[in-house]
């Protein structure tokens, strides 16, 4: 039997002011699932991510979690259901140290990971404890951004391109985080670009297009629809 949804999303609208971007989202999340979002750009994946965090002007249709309806609901209600985003800009304090960053807020949520477990997690981030958040390297501001979502205790991830303009061996560094949290029951939404990442931390992709998804690819069967994958991402 395969497990209730963690996440369902039905019917998705999403709009910014007057301009109708996303027009009828479907797709589903299992517990313990790593999905991704793929599509050209301007596809409507940060929308998506937007909209079920609800930090989207308008929205309209179902986004359920765990049996909860988020439509309707604000943006901290959403985060305090267990609901973690980690947009493409980071939303780290560039003003700030990494070691201030990571304790901002300063208490650990129910659940979140210690200063501690963050660093045995991203060792990397030790080493720069005491540097400020623009003198990180594109890497180590992915690292401190996704170790700040883990200290909120949600276990529901959406990450918008956390590979984006990263070397090959920090993304090899980032995808082994992903399915170690994965290992440790993390639900993972990501939206990529470099699908090589994609295929080597997901369990299912589904291709967006024109606020739509418009197929849906187990990753077991990835290899037998590489063609029409790059016809869809016009690579
Ligand atoms: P990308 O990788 O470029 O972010 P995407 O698939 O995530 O691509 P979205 O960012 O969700 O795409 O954009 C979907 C559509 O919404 C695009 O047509 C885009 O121009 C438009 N859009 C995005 N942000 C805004 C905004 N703040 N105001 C108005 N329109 C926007």
């Amino acid at each position: 039997a395969s497990a209730a949804p963690l996440l369902a999303v039905r019917d998705l609208n999403g709009w910014y002011d007057e301009s109708h971007v996303l027009h009828g989202i479907n797709f589903d999340v299992k517990p313990g699932e790593v999905v991704t979002l793929l599509g050209r750009n301007g596809a409507g994946k940060t929308t998506t991510l937007r909209a079920i965090m609800g930090i989207l002007g308008k929205r309209q249709g179902s986004v359920q979690f765990e049996g909860t309806e988020l439509i309707g609901l604000q943006p901290r209600a959403i985060a305090k259901a267990g609901i973690a985003f980690c947009p493409e800009e980071r939303g780290i304090f560039a003003s700030l140290s990494v070691d201030e960053n990571l304790m901002l807020p300063p208490e650990v949520k129910p659940g979140g990971l210690s200063r501690e477990a963050v660093l045995e997690m991203f060792p990397n981030l030790r080493e720069r404890l005491g540097s400020q958040g623009t003198k990180l390297s594109g890497g180590e501001q992915q690292m401190l951004a996704i170790g700040r979502i883990l200290r909120t205790g949600a276990k529901f991830l959406l990450l918008d391109e956390p590979t984006e303009g990263l070397a090959p061996v920090i993304v090899q560094q980032i995808g082994r985080t992903l399915v170690q949290l994965k290992n440790q029951g993390f639900t993972i939404v990501l939206v990529e670009q470099n699908f090589r990442f994609a295929a080597s931390v997901a369990d299912r992709h589904y291709v967006v297009e024109q606020g739509r998804v418009i197929d849906t690819i187990p990753n077991a069967d990835l290899a037998d629809n590489i063609d029409k994958l790059h016809a869809y991402l016009g690579v």
